[in-house]
């Protein structure tokens, strides 16, 4: 299915002309974060999309770093984007760095001031956008445009060499000012910034502009389709330009695609890294981010976030994917696979009366339902459980078929129970049920005698393990990736987060971390990689068992 939906990925379609033209031998391409946060979801689909179609075509991918912009940049997420491509599943070919090719870029720089194509601005930052024009109406010269060579040769090797401050000067390549793409009116190529840079130390003070510098980096590295998003499609003239004046050997193509958006999620690392340094999630890593390292924890898997990008395609047209489309992939992953378990996450005790005291039967409970080879395993059962809170109402509701007094359900795996009393403590609150049980009706033995609308699950008291359970919702209550800064924090979801301390089947004991459980009629959980230690298990839902979306 998924295979069909991606059949419109129009990039491919170009790879493939341009291997039967010959116009490449070997299809390279790369995928260049900039250091500067963690990956994303959106990240996700280009690396999907970088590394698959080079691997079709048996070519090469490499993970290039963008760090031309070293205020922002850090190791820590040079580390952490190396750890979530490997953990997608792919293999670069080669690991590199933009900032290895600084001297080239110095020595291209040079060269296009020696063909005039490039000069020393001493504008302003607010004159510089003064003299830009606008969309409508054409920009006009620089007064340092006319500047000779020697002149250009001259200050920018004095940028270079640190005798100017931040700001004081710039390098413009000398394009045309009255473009009709803004992006052609002598765009800045060089700035100076007197900051360490996480690579090269202090060797520099000035740094490339993105738009110079990623072109050339495609050049260097030999890549012969230089996939961005669409935000990029009007720099692409300035990208063949500089191709051109910088006289590269090799010849890289740029092809844009849509980005991905999620309703309920802000997808970009500004505002991800706002979240984290207003405390407002628990680190990158925060399950409710949409982030890698957050699918991660929460519990999704390598295939189901490939299985999710291969399924949304590649377009040109910006749109917006539903976040359910990607729940349903981590289902589809899940459920053949997930261990199965019953969990009690807000506990209600029930005490059976007519169960002897003292007494513990093993009960066998079937793995999965739906795949007879999971096989089964043995759950205890005595005379005290835990069940639902939300299992039990005193007054039902409308169609409720679960306990209230006088009712009769089935425990999943066990016994029909039927609740007589009801105890509760000074304040009112209901804190035990007193039911008994009919031994006829044991689960698989064939009783018919009669029947309950209602099947709950439980835990047996003795045996069951204390555990935390993470619930998550939508951080943000709005699509609102339109909105700027103040107004996104301002749509955090209050109930992002619930956490509640309830208990599991003793069959999950020991479990590893990041072990998936499908529970009874919660949904599917991942033991929490980094709050849980030996005597806390932590659980985080990843997706709850059903949902009315569908696909395809
Ligand atoms: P952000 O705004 O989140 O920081 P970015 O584009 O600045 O994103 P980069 O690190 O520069 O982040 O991106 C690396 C690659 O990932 C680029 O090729 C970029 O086009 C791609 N990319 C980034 N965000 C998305 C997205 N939402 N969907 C698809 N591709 C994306
Ligand atoms: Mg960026």
């Amino acid at each position: 299915m998924a295979n069909e939906i991606n059949s419109s990925n129009f990039i491919r379609n170009i790879i493939i002309e341009d291997l039967e033209k010959g116009n490449v031998k070997e299809v390279i391409t790369r995928f260049p974060p900039e250091p500067n946060g963690y990956l994303h979801i959106g990240h996700a689909k280009s690396i999907c999309l970088n590394f698959q179609l080079a691997e079709e075509f048996k070519g090469k991918t490499n993970l290039r770093f963008d760090d031309t912009n070293p205020v922002k940049e850090d190791t820590e997420y040079v580390q952490s984007i190396k750890q979530d491509v490997e953990w997608l599943g792919f293999k670069w070919s080669n690991l590199l760095f933009a900032s290895n090719y600084f001297d080239t870029m110095y020595e291209k720089a040079v060269l296009l001031i020696k063909k005039e194509k490039a000069y020393v601005c001493d504008l302003t930052p607010e004159e510089m956008k003064e003299y830009r024009g606008t969309l409508t109406s054409p920009g006009k010269d620089s007064p340092y445009r006319n500047r000779s060579v020697e002149e250009n040769l001259d200050l920018f090797e004095r940028m270079k060499n640190g005798e100017f401050k931040d700001g004081e000067k710039v390098l413009r390549a000398k394009i045309d000012m009255a473009s009709p793409n803004i992006n052609m009116r002598d765009p800045v190529i060089y700035r100076i910034a007197h900051t360490t840079h996480h690579n090269t130390g202090d060797k520099w003070c000035i740094y490339p502009m993105y738009d110079f510098a990623h072109p050339i980096e495609d050049a260097i590295e030999g890549v012969t389709h230089s996939i961005c998003t669409l935000e990029f499609a009007d720099h692409r003239p300035f990208y063949d330009w500089i191709i051109q004046e910088c006289e590269t050997e090799s010849v890289p193509r740029q092809y844009e695609f849509a980005r991905l958006n999620i309703t309920n999620t802000v997808m970009s690392k500004r505002k991800l890294k706002l979240l984290v340094d207003e405390g407002i999630v628990d680190g990158w890593d925060d399950p409710r981010m949409p982030t890698i390292a957050g699918l991660r924890r929460k519990g999704y898997t390598p295939e189901s976030i490939r299985n999710f990008c291969q399924a949304i395609g590649v377009a040109k047209a910006a749109s917006v994917v539903d976040e359910q489309m990607l729940e349903y992939f981590i289902r589809e992953d899940l459920n053949p696979k997930a261990l199965r378990a019953m969990a009690v996450i807000d506990p209600l005790k029930v005490v059976i009366t007519n169960y002897p005291e003292g007494q513990t039967e093993m009960l066998e409970i079937e793995n999965n339902p739906q795949d007879e080879s999971a096989g089964t395993r043995q759950v205890a059962f005595s005379r005290e459980i835990y069940v639902e809170r939300e299992d039990f109402m005193e007054i039902p509701a409308k169609k409720y078929f679960r306990l209230f007094p006088g009712n009769e359900v089935r425990l999943k795996g066990a016994y029909f129970i039927k609740c007589n009393e009801v105890i509760k403590d000074e304040n009112g609150n209901v804190i035990e049920l007193h039911c008994t049980y009919d031994p006829e009706t044991k689960s698989g033995s064939g009783f018919t005698g009669r029947k309950v609308k209602g099947t709950i699950h439980w835990v047996d008291v003795n045996s069951a393990i204390p555990a935390e359970f993470r619930l998550y919702e939508p951080l943000i209550l709005d699509d609102i990736e339109e909105n700027e800064g103040k107004h996104f924090l301002e749509q955090i979801n209050p109930n992002s987060l619930t956490v509640l301390k309830g208990f599991i089947e003793p069959s999950v004991k020991g479990a590893a971390i990041g072990e998936k459980y499908q529970l009874f009629r919660h949904g599917y959980f991942n033991v929490d990689p980094k709050d849980t230690t030996e005597d806390n298990l932590v659980f985080n839902r990843i997706v709850s068992l059903k949902s009315s979306f569908k696909i395809g």
